[in-house]
């Protein structure tokens, strides 16, 4: 049976590659993006996923057209990365408003329908800096390690109505974000994955699959890394 599935931050990256791979399956995607989109043939809807707003009139939209959303993954995000001494309060309030808030705002929404129902699959993408940490990166970083403490909170409310909550911890995946490390930094972090490599999109994607999928139906409350190794023992 298809299902009605929404990935925020679909227009690239990680997110459309998880748009595709449920598209592949016969599900009903509604991608949002926020200037302009790629031509896969989804259901795009524009969110600036900060602003409740925003986020109000894309589930009003998708209830009304599809009804409730069935699987959501909570992919939009973005990095300001700087030293601490540096880091200005708006790239600190940014990263937390896009990455954290966005997530609450697009699962409260989301969450509602899922009640409903009586069944859904909710699934941040969080990081493998968020048990790791990262220099330059205590915004982002803060926000990857509340997103473990939200979705574990929420697999206790909502485990009981048959909802699931699950975290993907992708280590470096070559994307946009990944593409601005200089050669020699990516040379270094290489060194430090055990598979030797950067991950493509899609093996975030093949993830997402099985998170919302029956083959996961027992796994809530989890935090998987997609890493390649680079974060194991954490
Ligand atoms: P990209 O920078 O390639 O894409 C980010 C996506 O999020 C874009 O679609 C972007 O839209 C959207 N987005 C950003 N801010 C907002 C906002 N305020 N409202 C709505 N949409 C927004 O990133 P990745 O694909 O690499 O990352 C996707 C997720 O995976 C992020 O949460 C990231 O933190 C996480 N991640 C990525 C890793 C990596 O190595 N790439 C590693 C670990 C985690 P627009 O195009 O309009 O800017």
């Amino acid at each position: 049976m298809s299902r009605i599935v929404l990935v925020t931050g679909a227009n690239r990256g990680i997110g459309l590659a998880i748009a595709r791979a449920f598209h592949s399956l016969g599900d009903q995607v509604i991608a949002t993006f926020r200037s302009e989109h790629p031509a896969d043939p989804f259901h795009w809807l524009q969110l600036e996923v900060n602003e409740k707003d925003s986020v109000d009139r894309l589930f009003d939209e998708i209830e009304k057209s599809f009804g409730p959303v069935e699987v959501l993954i909570a992919n939009a995000g973005i990095t300001r990365d700087g030293l601490i001494l540096r880091m200005s309060e708006s790239d600190f309030d940014d990263v937390i408003g896009a990455n954290l808030k966005g997530a609450f705002l697009v699962t409260q929404r989301a969450a509602k329908g899922m009640l409903k129902l009586k069944r859904g699959s909710i699934i941040f993408i969080g990081s493998v800096v968020a048990m790791l940490g990262s220099a330059g990166q205590s915004n982002y970083a803060a926000t990857k390690a509340g997103l473990i403490g939200m979705a574990r909170s929420l697999a206790r409310e909502l485990g009981s109505r048959s909802i699931r909550v699950n975290l993907i911890a992708p280590g470096f995946i070559e994307t946009d974000m990944t593409a601005t490390l200089d050669s020699d930094r990516k040379k270094m972090i290489t060194s430090q994955i055990p598979l030797g490599r950067l991950a493509e999109p899609d093996e975030v994607a093949q993830v997402a699959i099985f998170l919302a999928g029956e083959s996961s139906r027992y796994i809530t409350g989890a935090v998987i890394p997609v890493d390649g190794g680079l974060g194991m023992g954490n």
